[in-house]
């Protein structure tokens, strides 16, 4: 995984092509292409292949939110009363951020599976093992 690619949202073989189309703050918030437009590295590698994102996002969120309540109950002086209005704020703000998080759980969580130059091959079409055994 490269935090480079990673943050920018780039291929994780090629570092070139571009994970999502369009802008994250756009109707097109989680648009893929099938694969990548320059190295041709399948993004989808399996059925349901980013279910597992969501423990990501999980985890960036409230890495997000905590951070934020931090920063926001600094600057209001770390005193009592501000507290919950500190806890309201970093709650907005990460909903604020959830566009461009939900982008970065997916490109995390495809760079898990990425070593540089090698290529990943889309399992799709194998992946029914038990229908072919049929044959
Ligand atoms: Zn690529």
């Amino acid at each position: 995984m490269n935090l480079k690619d990673t943050i920018f949202l780039k291929c994780p073989r090629c570092h070139e092509g571009d994970l999502f189309r369009g802008k994250a703050y756009s109707s097109h918030i989680i648009d893929m292409p099938k694969e990548c437009e320059k190295c041709k590295q399948p993004f989808f590698l399996e059925p349901g292949f980013y279910y597992g994102a969501m423990y990501v996002s999980y985890g960036v969120n409230v890495a997000i939110g905590l951070t934020l309540f931090v920063i926001i109950w600094a600057i209001l002086g770390f005193t009592q009363p501000y507290f919950m209005k500190a806890a309201f704020a970093s709650m907005f703000g990460t909903i604020a951020f959830v566009p461009y998080t939900l982008r970065v759980s997916r490109s995390i969580w495809l760079g898990i599976f990425f070593k540089d130059k090698l290529t990943f091959y889309a399992n799709i079409d194998e992946f029914d093992v038990a229908k072919k055994e049929e044959k």
